[in-house]
């Protein structure tokens, strides 16, 4: 299906493959090896260049249910890999049970109060601080572990590592993982704190748990709030189909969302119809509109709406009330914006033509996400020479509210693949979600996200290059 026309669109389901293979005869792609560091330099990931996002089932990942070769980390590793890997080891079993207890509860954006328990209950047995019901937001929370180190002077106070655990689900379930992006959060902050314990190394760990990804922009609302502003960094992960094996990050595109009502006059649709005012032929003179106006867009660009049906819209009552829910996406927040006023005199043209009154609220903005390239080169590194993973930079037309904290403060949001047999925000990429294999990926993800983690809060020079690029970044536009 094209991916202009699918009615599934939306956050991570536009992954959609440029070049999708059949399923049924893709090849299966054996799991990588550990990768010397030599052969490291050649080594290509699968979403670099022309885009394969082909789904990959449970059978092309690990033969018969081993774990993946480089499960371990190397020897040379430094010893703070080891004690995450042990630690997430130890953790598996438990990790998986919180996954598969979310999952099967699948919960709404603003409405994720059984997650909120559980992750909350989670930190607070692992030693953290937590707060509930964060900064007024019933379902946010915060956990939090400072770790000191008094005998180095300079790594004595240590910097803020943060961490983002997303929770709400879809009418349809856990169609775009969540459970799994919950699971991985709490287990990278868990890991993170055992390696500051174990080798002396200073620093924070701030754990938020966001509310309603999926259209209520709870991460903006908290970054309004001052959750975020004590941050370093900060860091999450997003399951995705794909490949086997590989993560990616690529951007994401800015999100513009509106309810747009229009109000007319009801009538008898056959015996009096001029005495109407017809709200239905408004909503579709706009979807028109949109559709037209599609020719001049840009093959970046994404509009996709809905009109909301009533219960009491009958064919022989002119309807005298439509309600549409629309969403704009451009690969910047400026195009976005300057996309959405067009789409909004399609609005304004058909509310004039049918003589209906228009009302349109906006939703929050998602601006564009932007992996921060520092960042970004030192995931990469890791996720590669400890665990295997190719990392590509591929972009994608979906969008997520994390891009409006990544435009404040350094951050990485790598997505990486589960076996699925069709793409985010569908019944088969909730079934997948609870799979042992897509837990496997998340696992791996998270042991990298976490070694990441501990090398922010250790190295001194990283942190303030990282600091410096991106206040640059700020002061000539790039990350503004
Ligand atoms: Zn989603
Ligand atoms: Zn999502």
């Amino acid at each position: 299906m094209d991916q202009d026309t699918d009615p599934k669109t939306g956050c991570f389901r536009a992954l959609l493959p440029t070049f999708r293979r059949n399923k049924r005869t893709s090849r299966p792609v054996a799991p990588p090896a550990y990768i010397p560091d030599d052969v490291l330099q050649s080594q290509a990931c699968p979403l670099d260049g022309p885009a394969d996002f082909a789904y990959a089932l449970e059978s092309s990942w690990w033969r018969d249910d081993k774990p993946p070769p480089y499960h371990n980390a190397p020897a040379r590793s430094p010893a703070f890999v080891h004690t995450v890997n042990d630690t997430l080891a130890s953790l598996d079993g438990e990790l998986r049970g919180i996954s598969l207890q979310i999952h099967s509860h699948p919960e709404l954006a603003w409405k994720e109060h059984y997650a909120h328990d559980v992750l909350t209950a989670f930190m607070a047995k692992h030693g953290f601080q937590v707060t509930k019901h964060y900064l007024g937001l019933d379902t946010a929370w915060r956990a939090e572990f400072f770790h000191s180190n008094e005998e180095n002077a300079h790594h004595t106070t240590g910097r803020v590592l943060g961490i983002n655990a997303e929770m709400d689900a879809l009418p349809l379930g856990h169609a775009c993982g969540h459970n799994l992006i919950a699971m991985s959060g709490v287990g990278v902050a868990v890991a993170v704190k055992a390696a500051l314990e174990a080798h002396r190394v200073a620093g924070k760990i701030v754990i938020l748990g966001t509310p309603a990804e999926e259209g209520g922009g709870g991460k903006v609302l908290l970054l309004e709030r001052g959750g975020y502003e004590e941050m370093d960094t900060c860091i999450m992960s997003h399951p995705m189909p794909g490949p086997p094996h590989i993560a990616n990050l690529g951007s994401t595109t800015a999100r513009y969302g509106f309810q747009v009502d229009f109000e007319g006059h009801s009538a008898h649709a056959a015996a009096s119809p001029w005495e109407g005012t017809n709200a239905l032929d408004a909503a579709f003179m706009a979807y028109s509109g949109v559709s037209v106006l599609r020719q001049q867009m840009k093959p970046t660009y994404r509009v996709h709406g809905i009109v909301v049906g009533r219960d009491e819209w009958t064919p022989n009552v002119i309807p005298d009330h439509a309600t549409m829910r629309w969403y704009v996406r451009a690969p910047t927040k400026d195009e976005a914006a300057a996309l959405s006023e067009k789409v909004k005199n399609c609005f304004r043209g058909a509310a004039l033509s049918t003589g209906c009154k228009l009302t349109i609220n906006e939703d929050i903005p998602y601006y564009d996400l932007q992996n921060d390239e520092t960042l970004s080169d030192v995931f990469t590194d890791i996720a590669q020479k400890y665990y295997g993973i190719p990392v590509g930079r591929t972009s994608t037309s979906a969008s997520t509210d994390f891009g409006n904290v990544s435009q404040t403060l350094p951050c990485i949001h790598p997505s990486y693949s589960i076996p699925t047999e069709q793409g985010n925000h569908t019944p088969e990429f909730a079934k997948a979600a609870a799979t042992p294999a897509a837990h496997k990926a998340a696992m791996q993800i998270t042991k990298a996200l976490a070694v990441f983690g501990v090398k922010f809060l250790q190295d001194d020079v990283l942190a303030a290059k990282v600091r410096h690029n991106f206040l640059r970044g700020q002061e000539s536009g790039v990350a503004a």
